[in-house]
């Protein structure tokens, strides 16, 4: 049970980052969260410091953000959050930012929320699936599997992210660091053997294009995330990044009819060529996927704390 009165104070100005959320047609999924804790993360932050989204980008680009001062962001462009999460920021008068990639808008699947949505709602709880998926990653790789599963250290690997357990961690260093190419045809050999509708799951997930319109004409601010939402960005040659980058900002145009000036970094991936071309590409403001420490953080690299550490805080207070 949450506790109504707890507070959350920030020390530095932090973005709330929300991603999946469960209610109406949406199924519970790993880390979701309902409209009712919802409300409780934005009443515990303190509502009158949550400023509107383009408040915030003024102030962050003039240098004005008070260090308690915060603002709702959203990532991956999922339905779940216009359906669920903006009512309640309707009813408070709160308008957000959303990090879409746009891919989705083209028709394509994107794998990775897909999986995350079979793994959540095909299998009895996560770790049955993290069970098959382990079983089926060592028979394809034998004995590099033991080895690197022996050398595995959870406590280094994704240490900002506290809420992640021991198979949370393992899979998600298996498939960003082990796998690469080799997780797709994996996962899409689970869903052949299951009973998963690919089609019905896309359109629960993904908004659609006039949505994303709705969004802005209402004052919302659509931000970029990439086109294909790479895991790994920061890894990539320079290139490909700013092709990632210049069409997610032209599809953002075509969608909104308005010029994207924020970005968050799609698994807070980024290097300084990432930096460098989307100043050059006239972003103004970015997020980073955590509150860890940057040396010296620029203003592409704002922090936000996720809403399963939120939900801890409160749940400590
Ligand atoms: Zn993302």
């Amino acid at each position: 049970m949450l506790t109504r009165n707890a507070q959350i104070r920030f020390a530095e100005p932090t973005g709330l980052m929300f991603h999946h959320f469960h209610g109406g047609i949406h199924p519970m999924v790993q880390g979701s969260i309902d409209a009712s804790q919802f409300r409780t993360i934005l009443s515990a932050v303190g509502v009158q410091n949550i400023l509107s989204a383009d408040t915030w980008m003024q102030k962050a680009i003039d240098d004005e953000l008070h260090p308690n001062e915060t603002c709702v962001t959203f990532d991956d462009a999922l339905l779940c959050q216009y359906e669920v999460a903006k009512p309640v920021l309707d009813e408070l008068g709160i308008k957000a930012f959303w990090f879409i990639y746009t891919s989705v808008f083209e028709g394509t699947v994107e794998k990775l929320e897909l999986f995350r949505y079979f793994r959540s709602t095909a299998f009895g709880d996560v770790d049955d699936f993290y069970h098959a998926f382990f079983r089926m990653v060592e028979e394809r790789l034998g004995t590099l599997y033991v080895k690197l599963r022996e050398e595995f250290d959870p406590a280094t690997y994704l240490p900002n992210s506290p809420f992640y357990t021991w198979s949370d961690r393992w899979f998600r260093f298996l498939r960003d660091h082990v796998l690469g190419q080799e997780y797709f045809p994996i996962i899409e050999d689970m869903i052949d053997a299951s009973k998963f509708d690919r089609e019905k799951a896309a359109q629960i997930l993904w908004l659609r294009g006039e949505q994303v319109r709705d969004l802005a004409d209402q004052g919302h601010v659509i931000g970029l995330h990439s086109h294909t939402h790479p895991t790994t960005m920061g890894k990539l040659p320079y290139d490909e990044q700013l092709k990632e980058y210049r069409s997610n900002a032209d599809y953002i145009f075509r969608l909104t009819g308005k010029t994207a000036r924020v970005v968050s970094h799609p698994c807070n991936s980024y290097n300084a060529d990432t930096l460098e071309l989307l100043a050059r590409l006239g972003i103004e403001l970015g997020f980073r996927a955590d509150v860890g420490q940057v040396r010296t953080r620029g203003p592409l690299e704002y922090r936000r704390e996720d809403h399963a550490n939120l939900l801890r805080l409160i749940q400590e207070c």
